[in-house]
């Protein structure tokens, strides 16, 4: 009698087996043993209860053997009998696309409590794979079939394939109609490269063989490329010890190699760039130390400051001068020295550069370290670069001693004209007793001619005390309203007696009644008259006007002389500036002008020249018309 352990130990051994529950044309799966279980690699544990139909389908066997297992189950179970089926094609699904040959033995068992009869189902592998390590593990099947590399095992002397997985039959660009043919009939491009003779070494000797990035031609896409490769044979032996076939594992590192040239040229072409980087620094070090040392060794104040205006270098005399260290004059920035009384005409500058982008000039007192101002020069220019405002670049030029001298020498003027006044008065008066007494008229000219320079030494001292008021900020100015034409008449009147040969000529007289300083603005008027007189020796005409613009009086006096040329335009209103050709030819201190330039700019108004040498000049001022 068969027990139930009995039977567990029979239902258990080697092949693959399944024990079924007939119901009419179905089978259900009641239990399947452990060698059932490894083949399908556990596919079999979910199917018990399931309909047989459900494993053996057409995803997996053929229609036609579908259909000699049905009619053999049936047939068994009716006639409750053993029946056998050869050739039957089965893959389970761990096996990948290896084709099995299965013989299946179908032993039907009739069950006398009522229950459907039972059917012991065995598999036993046919084809001749069967002996093969590989093939009495199917889990490694799948395991293959899974592995990232690409894999195959190459058997016996002429390398047929055994086993391949999809991996390497892409990497190949083969499919696996190619499974079971040798090597070089479904890669005979390799014929002539390596790796046949490697296989045959490892084979014979069986010692294993790498090589990582070698180089193989195969045909891709029906042509011949070239791909680099890492790849592995390791030898197999079989259950006598005997190498059959050889584990071939492989993978395509072209586009690492590729990327690694590639990261190569990129790391070779940077590094060259890095030390010609690091050279340029290196230079511009160098340069940049030896640009401050330079800045450092003027004697001058040396500074720069940003687009915006704001200080951001001084050198080393900047901070002996003001005794603190570069950041914190660079902290406190130029308006924390610069005296009070000079700091809203220097900041308008400041401002006016920025806006400009023109060179800044200005003079102002800056306070020192110990604890008194000094006159200093400001000069910046702007460094521009493409059309953009890089930097300020700035020097402050100490020129307390020229201002402390021009100080004196105004002092000095100041008193010798006062001095020079009073026996001057007293020859004046004695000239006009002597006009008076001077009865038979015998001495006329010589009284007009000494009166004539009387009057001119006058005007000399008084512009000499006028300069030193105007420096010392001690002229005042008496604003009232006067009939200006009638100004321009009589100034005229005055000149033309002295100077017979020109003729003074009033072209345009706007009527109007200025409020200013009468006494002032005629001193502005004469001095332009004298000057056009005497600057053009020739005799011609002088062209006076004066007309209303817009809110404006505009006055403006023309001759036809010598001309000024343009680089001295812009300093004739300078204290003392006398064209240098000129100095010696005309006579004359080099003040009127200045002085001009003070009352009118204390009057709000402003002037200029337009000139051309040898042609003559127009000297313009424009002043506000208070209504
Ligand atoms: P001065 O005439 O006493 O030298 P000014 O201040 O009046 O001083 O003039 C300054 C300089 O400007 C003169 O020395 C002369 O070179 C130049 N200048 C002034 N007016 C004229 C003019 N109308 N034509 C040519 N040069 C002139």
């Amino acid at each position: 009698m068969l027990t139930d352990a009995l039977f567990q130990a029979l239902f258990n051994s080697s092949s693959p087996r399944l024990l079924l529950s007939a119901h009419g044309r179905d089978f259900i799966i009641i239990n399947t043993n452990e060698a059932f279980r490894i083949a399908s690699l556990n596919e079999a544990l979910s199917a018990t209860g399931k309909s047989i139909w459900d494993l053996f389908n057409a995803g997996n066997c053929s229609c036609e053997n579908l259909l000699l297992l049905e009619n053999s189950l049936m047939q068994s179970v009716e006639l409750t009998q053993k029946s056998e089926l050869h050739d039957f094609e089965y893959q389970f699904a761990a096996a990948g696309q290896i084709r099995n040959y299965w013989k299946l033995e179908i032993v039907a068992i009739a069950n006398h409590d009522g229950q459907p009869p039972s059917v012991l189902l065995t598999l036993d592998l046919q084809n001749e794979q069967k002996n093969t390590g590989i093939q009495q593990h199917p889990e490694l099947l799948n395991i293959v079939s899974h592995i990232p590399v690409g894999l195959c095992i190459l058997s016996g002397q002429e390398m047929r394939l055994e086993i391949v997985n999809e991996r390497m039959l892409s990497l190949w660009d083969r499919n696996y109609s190619i499974l079971g043919l040798p090597l070089l009939e479904f890669m005979p491009e390799i014929t002539h490269q390596v790796f046949p003779q490697l296989l045959q070494q490892v084979y014979t000797s069986g010692i294993p063989f790498s090589s990582r990035g070698a180089i193989a031609q195969l045909v891709v896409g029906g042509r011949l490329k070239t791909l680099y490769v890492d790849f592995s044979y390791t030898p197999l032996k079989n259950s006598e010890g005997a190498i059959d076939s050889i584990l071939v594992m492989a993978e395509d590192v072209t586009s690492s190699v590729m990327g690694l040239q590639r990261e190569q040229q990129l790391t070779e072409k940077l590094t060259a760039i890095n030390e010609e980087l690091s050279a340029s620094i290196l230079e511009l070090a160098e340069n940049e130390s030896r640009f401050r040392f330079l800045l450092n060794a003027l004697p001058q104040q040396v500074w720069t400051a940003d687009s915006a205006g704001l200080l951001d270098y001084v050198n080393q005399v900047v901070c002996d001068d003001f005794g603190f260290d570069v950041p914190t004059v660079i902290g406190h920035g130029w308006q924390k020295f610069v005296h009070p009384d000079d700091l809203v005409q220097s900041l308008e500058k400041w401002k006016n550069a920025l806006e400009t982008e023109c060179e800044y000039v200005t003079e102002f007192r800056l306070l020192c370290h110990e604890g008194n101002y000094k006159w200093f020069l400001a000069r910046a220019i702007p460094l521009i670069e493409n059309g953009k405002l890089l930097l300020w670049i700035g020097t402050n030029t100490n020129i307390d001693l020229q201002k402390n001298n021009e100080q004196r020498k105004d002092e000095f003027i100041s008193v010798a004209s006062h001095e020079l006044k009073t026996p001057l008065t007293s020859i004046k008066a004695f000239n006009q007793l002597i006009q008076r007494k001077n009865k038979e008229h015998a001495l006329d000219g010589f009284i007009a001619k000494s009166a004539q320079n009387i009057s001119r030494l006058e005007r000399l001292i008084k512009d000499l005390l006028d300069v030193t008021k105007i420096n010392a900020g001690k002229i005042t100015y008496e604003l009232e309203f006067f009939d200006f034409k009638k100004m321009l008449i009589e100034s005229i009147e005055n000149v033309q007696l002295t100077a017979p040969d020109h003729e003074i000529i009033l072209e345009k007289a706007a009527e109007i009644s200025y409020p200013g300083d009468q006494y002032r603005l005629e001193q502005v008027i004469h001095n332009f008259l004298t000057n056009a007189v005497k600057y053009s020796p020739d005799g011609q005409k002088v062209i006076v006007k004066s007309i209303i613009e817009g809110t404006d009086l505009l006055v403006s006096i023309q001759d036809f002389g010598i001309g000024i040329a343009e680089k001295d335009r812009m300093r004739l209103f300078e204290r003392y500036y006398r064209v240098g050709d000129n100095a010696m030819r005309f006579e004359g201190l080099g003040l009127g002008l200045f002085i001009s330039s003070e009352i009118l700019r204390r009057h709000q108004g402003n002037f200029w020249i337009e000139s051309e040498p040898g042609l003559g000049s127009t000297f313009f001022f424009r002043l506000p018309v208070v209504s």
